[in-house]
């Protein structure tokens, strides 16, 4: 029996629709998932984001990385599944979507620096400043171990030379967080292209940012 319903299939198929539209995954390099107990629903190897059959989407066990044996299609699980898992592995309760991009503001942030730093109050949606894990080669657990370390206490990680990673409660908010982070990423890079200092938010400001969240009911990037 497979932990996923038919809504959760087309939710996932939607999303990754969604970030083919964004122009965040070029070549078809970009995979999502979605968490249901100790299993996960993910895109295929090789993908078009665009174009994905719902009844493609692979049901992987978050133990061990093996495929349902109720899965009677051809397609495979993402060549990142290893990654997938380690992202739940690191993520908070209820952050039960995963969605990894080769976004460009943040692949090129990533090659620059450790971490992207508070430079607008959105990155609240992120729990602080997005660290750069190091640089490994994709589809290895070393790169899996690296942004599950870089994840602690975040919901997003950039990944060095490679790309992004972004968690959220649902595939839709995942998304959403997505292109809010390469949206922040952008604004770094042109602040630090224009060769001045940009003027950053401290601890203080974020978690003002945090309890005005609360105060308004405020769905962040929802
Ligand atoms: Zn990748």
């Amino acid at each position: 029996m497979t932990a996923f319903t038919d809504s959760d299939r087309a939710a996932l198929a939607d999303a990754a629709r969604t970030i083919d539209e964004s122009g965040m995954v070029p070549g078809a390099a970009g995979n999502l998932s979605l968490r249901r107990g100790d299993r996960m629903l993910i895109t295929p190897r090789g993908a078009d984001l665009g174009k994905i059959d719902p009844l493609d989407l692979v049901d992987v066990s978050l133990a061990d990385g093996s495929t349902s044996p109720d899965h009677d299609r051809d397609s495979r699980a993402s060549s990142e599944s290893a990654l997938h898992r380690a992202v739940y592995a690191a993520a908070g309760e209820g952050e039960d979507a995963v969605v990894h991009t080769h976004a460009h503001y943040a692949t090129v942030v990533g090659t620059l620096v450790d971490e992207l730093p508070p430079i607008h109050y959105a990155i609240a949606a992120f729990g602080g400043a997005v660290r750069v894990a190091p640089y490994e080669t994709f589809g290895t657990p070393a790169l899996a171990d690296a942004v599950g370390a870089a994840l602690q206490d975040r919901t997003a990680a950039l990944m060095s030379n490679h790309g992004a990673v972004v968690t959220g409660r649902d595939p839709r908010q995942a998304v959403a967080k997505a292109i809010t982070l390469e949206w922040v990423a952008s604004v770094y890079y042109h602040a630090i292209a224009s060769g001045r200092e940009p003027r950053l938010l401290d601890a203080d400001d974020l978690a003002a940012v945090v309890e005005q969240i609360k105060a308004i009911d405020y769905k962040i990037a929802a």
